[in-house]
């Protein structure tokens, strides 16, 4: 049995690695200081004795008392709405300060630690499709630069202690995901556009909805994740994880309504700044080292999802 360390293990994907973590027989203890987590999102395994939530905020040190193996480390607000505003500075701090606590953890107790880093280091990308040797476009100084900027710096200091300390590092970076225990108010375009449709309100694209993303279901996520985390010490990355079948916004839009019912109809909104215009991952690293490529496809996903929704729709907050 492993013990394992999970930062952001009440978010949308912490929740999924944590109960897929348990139910293959490892200890999990779970750390998260609930900013966008939400513990009903572990009522499945809260009673499990091998599991344990410590309700602590990443930006300051972390002691743990017993022996760690493997530290999955994704505490940060993931959604512009979550990560922009008001709660940019502590943003930033939760990527970096966040990223050196948990290598000195790691350090310390001689663990493996994967970061759950991000596509939006590519920034607005001007490299399509995405490769993991392209550096990026991002505006250092947009309001998107706190994430982006903070994943990056977080990136760099995986890469440092692993050349001057040798911490077993490994870096994945995620593309857009989505399925069970996302936040339906958490403000990203899928959960977004099915809780309005399934409300029979209107769906607000932002912008001409002819920006594209690549949608990956959480499964097939989680999978990768663990193949990458009991990946050779050698192999460290950075790597793409996501699905790479791409849909412009308004593409998407129509998907759910279909779905779900003609109830509800498309309005446009203003564009975000900086919004990225297109985002698709090359998922060849993945493919060549880990043997991996996404199972579920948009659809199927899309299915699952709108399953979820309806259920924690129809229970109050
Ligand atoms: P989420 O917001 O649902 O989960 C993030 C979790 O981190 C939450 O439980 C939150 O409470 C916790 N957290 C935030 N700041 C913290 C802090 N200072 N201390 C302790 N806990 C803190 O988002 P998610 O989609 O589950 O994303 C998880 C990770 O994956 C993030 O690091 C995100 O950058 C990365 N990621 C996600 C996606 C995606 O599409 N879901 C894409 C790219 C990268
Ligand atoms: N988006 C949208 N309507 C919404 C929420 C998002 O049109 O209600 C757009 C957003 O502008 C972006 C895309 O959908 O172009 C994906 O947004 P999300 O916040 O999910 O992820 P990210 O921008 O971080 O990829």
């Amino acid at each position: 049995m492993k013990t394992i360390l999970i930062t952001g293990g009440s978010g949308f994907l912490g929740s999924n690695l944590c109960i897929r973590l348990i139910n293959e027989g490892n200890k999990i203890i779970c750390v998260d200081n609930n900013y966008t987590g939400r513990m009903k999102n572990l009522s499945k395994i809260i009673d499990n004795p091998n599991f344990s939530f410590i309700s602590h905020d990443v930006i300051h040190p972390l002691l743990i008392d017993s022996s760690i193996n493997e530290i999955y480390h994704l505490a940060c607000p993931a959604s512009p709405p979550a990560y922009q505003g008001k709660a940019a500075v502590m943003t930033t701090k939760t990527c970096v300060y966040g990223a050196v606590n948990l290598l000195e953890l790691a350090k310390v107790k001689k663990a493996k630690i994967l970061l759950a880093s991000t596509s939006e280091i590519y920034g607005d990308p001007l490299v399509h499709p995405q490769v993991e040797s392209y550096r990026g476009n991002v505006n250092p100084i947009g309001i998107r630069a706190c994430y982006d900027e903070g994943k990056r710096c977080a990136e760099s200091l995986f890469f440092d202690y692993w050349r001057e300390e040798n911490i077993r590092i490994k870096v994945v970076r995620i593309f857009n995901t989505y399925g069970p225990n996302m936040d339906p108010k958490d403000g990203r375009v899928i959960s977004n556009f099915i809780c309005q449709a399934l409300s029979g309100k209107d769906i607000t694209i932002y912008g001409n909805g002819n920006q594209t993303r690549s949608f990956c279901y959480v499964d097939d996520l989680i999978d990768v994740m663990i193949y990458m985390m009991n990946s050779s010490d050698d192999f460290v990355g950075p790597i793409n994880i996501g699905n790479p079948d791409e849909f412009t916004i308004k593409e998407l839009a129509e998907k759910i309504i279909k779905k779900i019912g003609e109830g509800s109809k498309i309005v446009h909104c203003d564009l975000p700044q900086d919004d990225p215009i297109k985002r698709k991952p090359d998922i060849s690293l993945a493919n060549m080292q880990l043997g991996w490529s996404p199972q579920i496809n948009l659809d199927e996903g899309l299915d699952k999802t709108i399953e979820y929704f309806k259920t924690i729709l129809k229970t109050k907050d």
